[in-house]
């Protein structure tokens, strides 16, 4: 399980590990539960079609609904030698709801903790822009365009999400630092947890983490 704040990173790392495996032969899955949601809800299968009731109706998606989702990506056949979780769980009571459904069968091996500072946090999100044509994400000191405000593939004007703007991330910090943080110790007394230094480079991070994971 890859575990962090908003802006850490976990997704892009996961995403490459999963990359790396396929391409050697050595398949880890990885399951983003917010991906295998709208993936679920727009195939509509029966998990899917219960999620989205909820969603309809502004709901939160229940934990169980989400945790049968887990279970049965775990059962595909590239998952078997291995898979990450990403993305869940936040809050402690999905972290119990999960070690139950998990069980002797298929338990955690390990739990990385992608730690990074909040001030560097709120630099990584708030610096975040959006072409309104084509989408391409980009950052005005991580990854900025040859002309400020202005993509690259297309002329494209770049946007900020209302939901990157410091306010809004302040809050989503809260909410990671009050639901989310009290994972590390409940993992950490399972000596579950490994923690990996994640505000420097993302290559550098990467090649600590296949250590790591090694
Ligand atoms: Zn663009």
């Amino acid at each position: 399980m890859f575990l962090g704040a908003p802006g850490a990173g976990k997704g892009t790392q996961a995403k490459q590990v999963a990359e790396r495996g396929a391409a050697t032969g050595a398949p880890i899955a990885h399951i983003s539960t917010g991906d295998m949601l709208r993936a679920q809800v727009s195939a509509g299968t029966e998990l899917g079609r219960q999620a989205k009731g909820f969603m309809d109706q502004g709901q939160l998606v229940p934990d169980a609904v989400i945790i049968a989702m887990v279970q049965q990506r775990i059962g595909e056949p590239d998952a078997k030698s291995g898979w990450i979780l990403d993305g869940f769980p936040r809050t402690l009571p999905q972290a119990e709801a999960l070690d139950e459904s998990l069980g002797d069968s298929t338990p955690l091996s390990a739990v990385i903790y992608f730690a990074v500072p909040e001030a560097e946090l709120v630099g990584r999100l708030t610096g975040r822009r959006t072409c309104a044509k084509c989408g391409a994400i980009w950052h005005v000191t991580n990854k900025p365009t040859k002309v400020a405000g202005v993509c690259d593939l297309d002329g494209g004007e770049l946007t900020q999400r209302s939901d990157d703007r410091e306010e809004a991330i302040r809050e989503r910090l809260d909410v990671y630092r009050s639901q989310t943080e009290p994972l590390l110790s409940y993992y950490r007394n399972r000596e579950l947890l490994r923690e990996i230094d994640a505000s420097r480079s993302p290559a550098v991070v990467f090649e600590e983490l296949l250590k790591l994971m090694q």
